[in-house]
């Protein structure tokens, strides 16, 4: 189907064809140094020591949770409102995810059930910063320091946003970003992982060479082939390069939004914890009271053109767990899931796009 507007639309010109071509002519393609040159920059950008990029958001999360020990013996908490990479680094490492619910307001993983949920197998927590919001990182640090457990953090949607005035990515022990194209810096595929540990820094850098710790060809432990590439790096670089105006023109959309919609009794405009100080908008997401009418709106927006997303499915009820979850309850990840929905907010809109979306929901609420 093509739409009027779609729900993301990567931002790419000729800078990105320029230094694409000029990487192609220089004869190195493969991992070199652009993208050294992309993980010193994001590791800049975040605030870090490190970065180091990898093939894709799902290949850095995985090697993240094999960088603070994650086997089979272990369970790692995570939301189940998430995309399915988050439970699936968990199990390629042999691991249980122990599904928690989310805060009904912010949507993301929440911290009372987490610590709740924590048991003497409990490896590690993974927050996903969802819809681009970064989790609540002070409780969680809490939680970390207390019962001696590393915060792996998704920050897949929350690449450039910030936390008491912190660009994400130092928040806990390791953040796993993603450069998929839907998301705020896209190469088509890839990923980073930014952090301040140097151990952990070494680890991934194994992980992602087969396991190669010196000497070529000599493998002193399982790795796998996660290489990101210096085509894809040239991509990247050119988006880091433009990230404050892609940030800055997503931030406006919301803010129309925000007003538009902020006076209407059956919707929610999207809560934003104070401590962030900048969410990243990777999805602007509206709530509403009941699934009907986010049904409702949502055939208005499809009809007029308009590309809209519901949330994902709750992960502990994907058929790939054939009903193993069956008797656990996440009351509040099952409503958002049927109340959610996503409306397009990215740099490519027009003034008459964000116009058009608002008249459609006001219609048919109205
Ligand atoms: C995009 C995304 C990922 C990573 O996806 P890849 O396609 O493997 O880069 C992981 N978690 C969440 C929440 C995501 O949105």
């Amino acid at each position: 189907m093509s739409y009027k507007v779609y729900l993301a639309d990567p931002f790419i010109d000729e800078e990105e064809i320029n230094l694409v071509s000029a990487t192609l002519k220089s004869g190195w393609i493969s991992q070199g140094p652009k993208t050294l040159e992309f993980e010193k920059k994001v590791a800049n950008i975040c605030g870090t020591d490190y970065a180091v990029a990898m093939c894709n958001g799902t290949a850095t999360l995985h090697s993240a949770l094999l960088a603070v020990g994650v086997n089979s013996q272990n369970n790692v908490i995570c939301p189940s409102l998430s995309y399915i990479s988050t439970s699936n680094a968990i199990l390629y490492c042999g691991a249980k995810p122990n599904f928690v619910d989310i805060d009904p307001n912010s949507f993301n993983i929440c911290p009372d059930c987490t610590e709740a949920a924590i048991d003497k197998n409990t490896k590690a927590i993974i927050l996903v910063d969802l819809k681009g919001q970064p989790a609540n990182y002070d409780r969680f640090a809490e939680i970390s320091n207390k019962y001696n457990i590393p915060l792996v953090a998704d920050s897949a949607q929350s690449f450039a946003a910030s936390y008491n005035n912190s660009k994400i990515g130092s928040q806990a022990l390791l953040h796993s970003f993603s450069m998929f194209a839907n998301k705020n810096i896209t190469s088509g595929e890839g990923g980073v992982i930014t952090t301040n540990d140097y151990e952990i820094y070494q680890k991934l850098k194994y992980i992602r060479n087969q396991g190669q710790q010196g000497e070529r060809y000599v493998h002193q432990e399982l790795g796998y082939n996660y290489r990101y590439n210096d085509v894809l790096a040239s991509i990247a670089l050119s988006q880091l390069r433009r990230i404050n105006m892609i940030l800055a023109k997503k931030q406006k959309i919301a803010n129309s939004y925000d007003i538009a919609f902020k006076q209407i009794q059956s919707l929610k405009i999207p809560f934003i914890d104070p401590k962030v100080t900048q969410h990243s908008w990777y999805h602007y997401t509206l709530s509403f009271t009941s699934k009907r009418l986010r049904d409702r709106v949502r055939t208005t927006l499809e009809n007029g053109g308009i590309e809209t997303r519901v949330a994902f499915p709750p992960i502990h009820l994907q058929p790939m767990f054939n009903h193993s979850f069956k008797n656990l309850t996440l009351p509040n990840t099952l409503i958002a899931f049927e109340t959610m929905l996503d409306i397009p907010c990215h740099a490519k809109m027009t003034e008459n796009d964000i116009n058009l979306i608002i008249k459609l929901i006001k219609s048919s609420i109205i």
